[in-house]
């Protein structure tokens, strides 16, 4: 036993009678807190709120990794929107050398007046 060692013991014999009430060795419920979900940001395409058989004007961008045209946001003033259904609303790339596939529609505005359909 060290010299301070001995000084303590010598020290806490002075408070005989007088022990300290333990701590509780519970740990005190302290869960992590729960982490903000971060939402994933739903697809383009599945936030626009269709209506069927509406014209809108719309934005899209083809997202093909390595099409000439991919992430290039382009512009159509007229497009239908079939059934309303986004599965059946769909904007292929179909340039003469671009992918041939599917693009992201990113905004859709309702046409206002809508065309009058001959
Ligand atoms: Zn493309």
């Amino acid at each position: 036993m060290s010299a301070s060692e001995a000084a303590e013991q010598q020290s806490s014999s002075d408070e005989d009678g007088n022990t300290p009430v333990p701590e509780d060795p519970t740990p005190v419920d302290d869960p992590e807190p729960e982490p903000e979900p971060t939402p994933e940001p739903p697809p383009p395409g599945d936030t626009i709120a269709w209506e069927p058989q509406t014209w809108y004007s719309i934005t899209y961008a083809c997202r093909t990794a390595g099409c000439r045209n991919e992430n290039q946001v382009k512009f159509a003033p007229m497009f239908y929107s079939n059934d309303g259904l986004s599965k059946n609303i769909r904007v292929v790339d179909a340039a003469d050398d671009a992918c041939k596939k599917d693009c992201v529609i990113l905004t859709a505005d309702k046409l206002d007046p809508q065309p009058v359909e001959e």
